[in-house]
């Protein structure tokens, strides 16, 4: 990128700096190239995002509504979920209500408290779990069942190359290498009816450049981060790898880079574990009840006994 060097505001690992007005242009054709390089979307879509009101997700969405805008085969549509997480998620869900508003996005909320009965402070009342564990399984599990109801063909979440990295150590550190294979710009092992493919156009942009992008477009006002992020592995893991690029620029590139060379054998490997149906709800699972069944059960179990 040639940049005329007026006034730096970020810096690359690559050593480049670049002005507003380049940096601009660097993200968002990086974000184009990343669309085109993994095929993510196609000629017509009726696309969701998924849409938290924190930096990540206003910046894809605002990203695929500038796209949609030039586009009129590319329907956008965005779905929240509120976990019910006291003192955080009201003020992001403003934030997302806010930007669908001003350019004219359809915006879909949906809560654990009307789907499960429960909002998430309740259900960490009631079971001894990890926040994260539990939030993660009903999120995914709620994401794809309205995103089906929706009639969406694709649904693209916020996920950066940091979120990637942390995702991919994670699981060699808890050696779950099956749930590596479902990563990718393109989550899942196989394209499958009962899953809404999801999408991720920001796989290539570093978390400096999404937070970069989100406040000189107006889309970051102030930090916002969900209370239980400090109880989570994720969290310490993240630690960890910005330690490790601070003294070695990047070694998160070079991380998800060699798990993309590698992300193909995994699919194959895998492959035969596909998709089977939770003989309870319906829905896809890995076993034969979905972990989002698992959860209600034990919460039903857990009032019952108190
Ligand atoms: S940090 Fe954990 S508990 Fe908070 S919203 Fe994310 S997954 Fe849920
Ligand atoms: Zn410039
Ligand atoms: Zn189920």
């Amino acid at each position: 990128m040639n940049c005329c060097n007026s006034k730096p505001i970020i810096g690359l690992y690559s050593g480049e700096k670049l002005c507003k007005i380049h940096f601009n242009d660097y993200f968002e054709s990086k974000v184009s190239k990343t669309i085109r390089q993994f095929e993510l979307l196609g000629k017509e879509e009726n696309l969701g995002v998924a849409l938290s009101g924190g930096k990540d997700s206003l910046t894809v969405l605002h990203i695929l509504s500038k796209l949609s805008k030039t586009n009129p085969k590319i329907k956008l549509n965005a779905i929240a979920i509120d976990e019910g997480i006291h003192g955080y998620r009201d003020k992001t869900l403003e934030k997302a209500r806010d930007f669908c508003n001003k350019n004219n996005v359809e915006l879909h909320i949906f809560s654990y408290k009307e789907e499960f009965g429960l909002t998430l402070d309740e259900m960490l009342k009631i079971l001894d779990v990890k926040p994260c564990s539990i939030c993660g399984v009903f999120r995914r599990y709620l994401l794809n069942k309205k995103a089906k109801e929706l009639k969406l063909t694709k649904l693209a979440t916020g996920h950066n190359l940091d979120d990637e990295c942390q995702s991919i150590i994670m699981n060699q550190m808890k050696n779950n290498i099956q749930a590596s294979a479902r990563l990718g710009p393109k989550v899942g092992l196989v394209q499958d009816p009962k899953f809404v493919q999801r999408i991720k156009p920001l796989y290539l942009c570093t978390e400096k450049e999404v937070t970069t992008y989100a406040f000189i477009n107006g889309l970051l006002d102030s930090f916002n981060e969900c209370p239980n992020v400090p109880q989570s592995f994720r969290a310490q893991v993240r630690d960890m790898l910005n330690s490790m690029e601070q003294k070695f620029p990047g070694t998160k590139y070079s991380t998800v880079n060699s798990f993309l060379q590698t992300l193909p054998l995994l699919k194959q490997q895998f492959r035969s574990d596909a998709v089977k149906i939770c003989a309870k709800c319906s829905e896809p699972s890995a076993n034969d009840i979905c972990n989002a069944c698992v959860y209600l059960e034990k919460l039903k179990n857990s009032i019952i006994v108190k």
